[in-house]
């Protein structure tokens, strides 16, 4: 996945502010942030997008998703609360064809999302 710009950055090809990082998982400040607090979570093995998954990836899934709340935590949202967001598709504006979990926080956000 050598032109994947995520996986580039999982390569430390392109740089990115990096706040946490395990084995499978990676979590960085979005370049354009929405609110605040804006961090992306990826897995460090391309997958497209969540509706890409398979069978066996439940459990990075999870991971995932649990991961996002962490770093939510250590950005001082926990309590003020946070939206993860999952973009699938040209409607959803998924612009990054790489599994990404979007954390916003800091600011009263609206519902419904435009
Ligand atoms: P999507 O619209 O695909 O769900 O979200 C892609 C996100 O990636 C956008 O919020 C965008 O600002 C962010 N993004 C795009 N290119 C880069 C980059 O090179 N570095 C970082 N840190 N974020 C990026
Ligand atoms: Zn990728």
């Amino acid at each position: 996945m050598g032109d994947c710009l995520f996986c580039r950055i999982v390569a430390k090809e392109i740089p990115a502010t990096v706040v946490a990082e395990d084995d499978e998982l990676l979590a960085f400040k979005d370049i354009n942030p929405q609110a605040p607090i804006h961090l992306l979570i990826i897995p460090k093995r391309h997958i497209a997008n969540t509706a890409a998954s398979e069978a066996g990836d439940e459990a990075l899934l999870g991971r995932l998703l649990r991961f996002g709340c962490r770093a939510a935590g250590e950005a001082g949202v926990a309590e003020s609360g946070f939206r993860l967001v999952l973009n699938n598709g040209p409607d959803s504006g998924e612009a990054v064809p790489h599994l990404h979990l979007h954390v916003l926080g800091g600011r009263r956000l609206a519902w419904p999302p435009g």
